[in-house]
């Protein structure tokens, strides 16, 4: 008996994605059985793990991009990851559930603006990663960062290289797109671009703007 509980935490911590469609699949009676013994004897030890094997990743993960930075609380049971680009900021949140690895892990954005829909799509790329694909935290963390870099790489004004402009007080956001190349300019440095080159084509492919 001692035995069978050993190799089932063992394999919590190895398989947690097994574990849980195995979980998913049980008898209701045995299902409480199981969910109140790994709430009780299998999660905090679980849940301790995976925070800590991110903490000791976390300077690499953090080195990986100056604008991110990871904060893990075993008493929250969450990560709580921030990314910082000029003045946007995205904050996300991974809470396990007390029956971890059982329950699925919750991922909820805070502070997102102007890229909600995107924020929704990586956010269930790393629900699955999470839940279904034994993925770990690490590579969920990276994975969002890297979608967030790239869509601001897309994003950004191609005259600044920046993603907010402060103007007068007010900020901006790059909003005038070539038809043509499809990058996107702040109009404030569009505007003295077609002053400066005395012509109003788009900087990179030199189509004209109307
Ligand atoms: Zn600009
Ligand atoms: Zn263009």
């Amino acid at each position: 008996m001692v035995l069978s509980f050993e190799i089932y935490s063992r394999m919590c911590y190895v398989l947690p994605t097994f574990v849980r469609s195995w979980f998913g699949s049980l008898d209701g009676r045995f299902s409480t059985a199981v969910d109140r013994f790994t709430s009780r004897y299998v999660s905090s030890g679980y849940i301790a793990k995976e925070l800590s094997n991110l903490q000791l990743e976390t300077s690499s993960l953090e080195a990986l991009g100056m604008n991110l930075r990871v904060k893990t609380s075993n008493q929250m049971k969450n990560v709580n990851a921030i990314y910082s680009l000029d003045d946007v900021i995205i904050e996300l949140n991974i809470t396990f559930p007390e029956n971890a690895p059982l329950g699925k892990i919750a991922t909820e954005h805070n502070r997102v603006t102007s890229i909600q829909q995107n924020c929704q799509a990586w956010t269930l790329q790393l629900v699955k990663l999470l839940n279904y694909n034994n993925g770990t935290l690490r590579e969920g963390l990276t994975k969002w960062h890297k979608n967030l870099d790239r869509h601001f790489d897309d994003f950004s004004c191609m005259i600044c290289f920046s993603l907010v402009l402060n103007y007068q007080g007010t900020k901006y956001l790059p909003q005038i797109q070539c038809k043509t190349c499809r990058k996107k300019y702040h109009s404030n440095c569009l505007n003295t671009w077609f002053k400066t080159s005395q012509k109003y084509e788009c900087p990179l492919c030199r189509s004209a703007f109307m």
